[in-house]
């Protein structure tokens, strides 16, 4: 049922070059849903995530995202549309400061959180504001590129495996982050090889391998999944 969907995603297929990597992805996100692509590497999560916010070079399919068709819109409209990318890699520039680094992206939408809201949603991160992008931790990193997303206006936002390389103590602040944006009605869709991360903030799981969806599992039955899945992570 995608009566209601936030974001529907039907057929996308994705080039990089000449190398076909999406194969005909299908998936739908209701408003203030969290929802998590898993699959092992290489399968096209990052990919899919690419291929909606429109940076990846050859696309076709639809990607229907708040009634508007994205696959022919170039990326500054749809962030201008409200839709943000917090890539794995983070982006965050080693010679800018917290504070330099935070305005980086334009705000596109009216709406977004101002600096000091996004400084109390991540308190540690406001000791660092003059504090250069080398001198933070992956975590302290990984807030700024989650909060400065906040401030664009972005409603919908699609995050490149945020607990990576963070230790525990910081992937629960992460998870407390996301529950928070969940319940301000955020929608959120999520690349995610922590497993126990995954299950603890999403609704739903959409499984992604050899560059389709393959499956979706409710939350709550993962448990009973647990091997089905284990087959297809291959782990
Ligand atoms: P990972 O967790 O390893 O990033 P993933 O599911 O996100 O896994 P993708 O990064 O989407 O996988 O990669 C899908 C396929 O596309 C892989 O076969 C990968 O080798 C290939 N690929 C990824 N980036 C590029 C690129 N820039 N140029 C060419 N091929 C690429």
């Amino acid at each position: 049922n995608t009566q209601g969907a936030l974001l529907k995603v039907s057929n996308l297929e994705g080039w990089y070059g000449e190398s076909h990597v999406l194969h005909g992805i299908n998936f739908d996100v209701r408003q203030g849903e969290v929802v998590t692509l898993l699959g092992r590497n290489g399968a096209g999560k990052t990919t899919t995530l690419k291929a909606i916010m429109g940076i990846l070079g050859k696309r076709k399919g639809s990607v229907v995202f708040d009634g508007t068709e994205l696959i022919k819109l170039p990326a500054r409209a749809i962030a201008r549309l409200g839709v943000g990318y917090v890539p794995e890699e983070r982006g965050i520039f080693a010679s800018l400061s917290v504070d330099e680094n935070m305005m980086l992206p334009p705000q596109v939408k009216p709406g977004g959180m101002s600096v000091e809201q996004i400084f109390e949603l991540f308190p540690n991160l406001k000791e660092r504001r003059n504090s250069q992008g080398t001198k933070l931790s992956g975590g302290e990193q990984q807030m700024l590129a989650i909060g400065r997303i906040l401030r664009t206006g972005a409603k919908m936002i699609l995050m490149d495996e945020p607990t990576e390389g963070l230790a525990p103590v910081i992937v629960q602040q992460i998870g407390r982050t996301l529950e928070w944006l969940k319940r301000d009605g955020y929608t959120i869709v999520l690349v995610e090889q922590n497993f126990r991360f995954a299950a603890s903030v999403a609704d739903r799981h959409y499984v992604v391998d050899q560059g389709k969806v393959v499956d979706m599992i409710p939350n709550e039955d993962l448990e009973a999944n647990m091997e089905k899945l284990h087959a297809y992570l291959g782990v």
